[in-house]
């Protein structure tokens, strides 16, 4: 089977450093490998992931590009797709595409009338009603938690194969480091992701707190800084730029909170598994939690607030720990303790590996290559 999996022009994969989609893909892509599945990549030129072959628009990832208005890099994802499309009209061999690109991938693809996709969603669903809310039930389309797909507009839930959670290979890797004190949060830096909020909760307890994250794409506090200083700069009123400055920076004290900017590779790895307890105070319903998923597969008890697919990943009391409010998520980081690295690990091998991962989706693609939901080969 040759499966052309549309990673998109955002970031390379893996990613260097963040990268939700792009990091499940380098996770997904080598476990198809290994089933015997070949693999065309489609994505930009500095990716590196072992592939039986790659497609790029672009040299490297646009991701830093898209925090532009919108006028000005609308052309990205299509310039992407319509290399995509022109493989796909130029070849035969493709038995199946496996779309990640948000909204552009189904409205492109759909109309190609070329071999049967799988579009997965990994955003949150209630984006683009009028898009989802219409969707076409002959699209074939899978969520990443059970949760996403419940809160998504009838049309699409219709067009929705099933869920498969996201995986990490750190699932099948035993990562074991020196245990220090510090928590931490990984993720974005975004009022969605709630840096502030475990801010707050660490400097109130005395704790050390380390975020590590981007902020609209800048990698570091220098980047950010030429930003920070610049008010002609595009991005200094971004939505992310000004949560960072108004809302996360009063309570980086350089020393007990402190923000490191983005961390990538082994050193990622490292950090990650070093913390005591990662913390997702996420004021949205998370749609698929990667960073959620390796921290277990670390034994690093995830401690977040009951929303999105929190519930659905972290077993309450055994594997974290779930609380409704900001006073009793800062109770529960006083307990992390109390929590098993082991049981964490063991959860992540049991079901966040690449192994369960592909597997599934191997499954869904079986179902979308017999017809369900799509187009007959052209
Ligand atoms: N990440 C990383 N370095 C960072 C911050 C995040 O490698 O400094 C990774 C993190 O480990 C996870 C991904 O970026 O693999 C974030 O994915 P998630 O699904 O948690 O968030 P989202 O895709 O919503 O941003």
């Amino acid at each position: 089977m040759k499966v052309l999996v549309n990673a998109g022009p955002w970031l390379a994969v893996p990613p260097p450093g963040y990268g939700g989609i792009e990091n499940v893909l380098a996770t997904l892509v080598p476990a198809l490998r290994e089933r015997g599945v070949s693999v065309v990549l489609a994505s930009v030129g500095a990716s590196t992931l072992e592939v039986d072959e790659l497609l790029c628009a672009y040299d490297d990832g646009q991701f830093t590009e898209l925090q532009k208005p919108y006028n000005q890099v609308m052309g990205i994802a299509h310039a992407h797709l319509a290399r995509v499309v022109d493989e796909l009209r130029r070849r035969d061999d493709i038995d199946l595409v496996h779309d990640h690109v948000e909204v552009v991938g189904p409205a492109v693809l759909s109309a190609l009338g070329g071999p049967p996709v799988l579009h997965t969603l990994h955003w949150d669903l209630r984006k683009h009603p009028a898009f989802y809310g219409a969707f076409p039930s002959s699209i074939a389309v899978s969520g990443v938690s059970e949760s996403q797909l419940a809160r998504a507009p009838d049309a699409l839930r219709a067009a929705a194969l099933g869920a498969v959670h996201l995986a990490t290979p750190l699932a099948e890797r035993d990562v074991r480091v020196e245990r220090e004190d510090y928590l931490v949060v990984m993720g974005r830096v975004c009022g969605l992701k709630g840096q502030h909020v475990a801010a707050r909760i660490c400097q109130k307890l005395g704790l050390p707190l380390v975020l590590a994250g981007p902020v609209s794409g800048r990698d570091t506090p220098a980047e950010l800084d030429v930003v920070a200083q610049n008010p002609y700069h595009p991005l200094h009123n971004h939505p992310d730029v000004r949560y960072h400055l108004d809302q996360v920076s009063p309570y980086l004290d350089g020393d007990l909170v402190r923000w490191i900017g983005s961390v990538g590779g082994q050193a990622r790895d490292h950090l990650y598994a070093s913390a005591r307890a990662a913390l997702f105070p996420i004021q949205w319903d998370e749609p698929g939690g990667t960073a959620v998923v390796e921290a277990l597969a670390l034994g690093v008890p995830p401690v977040g607030l009951r929303r999105g697919c929190l519930p659905e990943i972290i077993d309450h009391g055994r594997t974290g720990f779930l609380a409704d409010t900001e006073e009793e998520l800062a109770e529960l980081v006083l307990r992390v303790d109390e929590l098993d690295p082991e049981e964490c690990r063991r959860e992540a091998r049991r079901r966040f590996s690449p192994s369960v991962m592909a597997e599934r989706y191997l499954e869904l693609y079986e179902e979308v290559a017999r017809g369900t939901g799509t187009r007959p080969r052209a």
